[in-house]
């Protein structure tokens, strides 16, 4: 059989622990004898950054920015702990922070939907696929806490050495608390852009809120940018594919959230997207079915799973024990990915390939094969734990007869 060609590699980043052993699980298995796997390899494994100074994950972030595409395995981010474990120079960043910082993207999470894992909200029959904003609000907040007597104010200094002053509040009678809060028009922009790119890549709606009625500037101006960016750039888009940009109130939204069938891609402001994709994650079902991609304004695109390194499984896995532990999510990271990349070298096979690829990890659960996560799950009445690789074999046997 000739293997799939790739013209333009695609930025491959290794990571740590079981997640790391299912990376070469998906290759060996389930790649590399159907593709001439054209990767740039970075080895984001927290030795290698430490061997580095982190600059691997400087270089894997620029790699992505250059060829547009990249897949991510999981990676540790270090604490105390970790420090000691691996004898470490530093306490390095987060992999995803400094990445996501360079490619100033936005954040997608979706859930893979597969029969007999329903989500607990029954209503939902489609993805929900959560964007959240990434930068400031409460996040970069600053605050104190004040004690009686106090008297707190907002203090704009202008260029010219002008001030504008606003009480916040006079704490005469009262201890309290104070916060200052900001965030960039540029900041905000790029999120809008992100978002009705992506609505428009993945052909769904587009949901977005805040509380604007309470918050009548700093909200406002998030509901003001986005519809101003809708109306100049992506009204006929969305009308030429058959998309709707839906505005609504916070509260409003989380209500018709609950009542909806899925199918559209929900922008949250930052404080609302860290709350609202956890919610929705737990919802969907097992983090092992939750995939995640970083788009930049730039359009570079990153996939990775939402799930960390699965570490209680890896220690098993080191100790020669036996592991069930969900691939899925992995999986779909470099489906994902090598179907955007086919999508832009106008490789149909690559793509094909990539959409053969999610059906036989669909139907392979759907025929009642599954890790030990979603056995407790399914609603299917004959159903069988296979361990780690036992999973991906299975794949492997129905992917093979599409393939042939
Ligand atoms: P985790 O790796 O997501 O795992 C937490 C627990 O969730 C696991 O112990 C397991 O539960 C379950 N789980 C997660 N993914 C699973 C899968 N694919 N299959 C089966 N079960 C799965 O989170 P963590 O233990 O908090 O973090 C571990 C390391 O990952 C940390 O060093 C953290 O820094 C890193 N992390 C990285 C990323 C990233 O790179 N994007 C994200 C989050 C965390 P049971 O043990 O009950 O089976
Ligand atoms: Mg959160």
């Amino acid at each position: 059989m000739n293997k799939i060609k790739m013209t333009t590699p695609l930025v491959e980043m290794d990571g740590d622990e079981m997640t790391r052993v299912i990376w070469k699980m998906i290759k060996d298995i389930l790649l590399l004898p159907y593709i001439d796997l054209n990767t740039e390899y970075y080895d984001l494994g927290l030795e290698k950054r430490d061997e580095t100074g982190d600059q691997i994950t400087i270089d894997s972030a620029n790699a992505t920015k250059k060829y547009g595409v990249a897949v991510k395995c999981a990676t540790i981010t270090p604490n105390a702990q970790r420090m000691e474990e691996y004898t470490l120079k530093e306490m390095w960043k987060s992999p995803n922070a400094t990445i996501r910082a360079i490619l100033d993207g936005t954040v997608f999470r979706a859930p893979i939907i597969v029969k007999g894992i329903e989500p607990l909200v029954s209503a939902w029959k489609k993805p929900i696929i959560i964007a959240r904003h990434a930068y400031g609000d409460v996040y970069k907040a600053v605050e104190d806490k004040v004690t009686k007597g106090d008297k707190a104010e907002l203090v704009v200094t202008g260029a010219d050495g002008s001030e504008r002053r606003f009480l916040i509040h006079d704490f005469d009678n009262t201890e309290g608390i104070v916060q200052g809060q900001h965030n960039t028009k540029a900041s905000i922009e790029s999120f809008a852009h992100a978002c009705f790119n992506f609505a428009l890549d993945v052909n769904m709606d587009l949901w977005f809120a805040t509380k604007d009625t309470i918050s009548k500037k700093y909200h406002h101006t998030f509901k003001d940018i986005f519809e101003e960016i809708y109306e100049a750039d992506y009204d006929a888009k969305f009308k030429a594919a058959g998309i709707e940009y839906f505005y609504t109130l916070i509260d409003d939204a989380v209500a018709r959230v609950m009542r909806s069938d899925g199918g559209y891609v929900w922008a949250c402001m930052n404080y609302d997207g860290d709350v609202m994709s956890d919610m929705v994650a737990t919802a969907f079902g097992s983090l092992g079915m939750m995939t995640s991609v970083l788009v930049s304004p730039s359009g570079a695109y990153e996939y990775e799973a939402a799930h960390g390194t699965v570490t209680r499984h890896y220690y098993k896995h080191l100790k020669g024990e036996e592991t069930s532990t969900n691939s899925v999510a992995t999986l779909f990271a470099w489906t994902g990915a090598l179907n955007k990349r086919g999508e832009l070298d106008g490789n149909a096979e690559l793509c094909k390939f990539a959409q053969n690829l999610e059906k036989a990890t669909k139907e392979t659960i759907e025929a009642g094969i599954m890790t030990g996560d979603l056995i407790s799950l399914s609603t299917l009445t004959e159903k069988k734990k296979v361990n780690t690789e036992g999973f991906l074999l299975e794949v492997g046997a129905r992917l093979k007869s599409y393939m042939s």
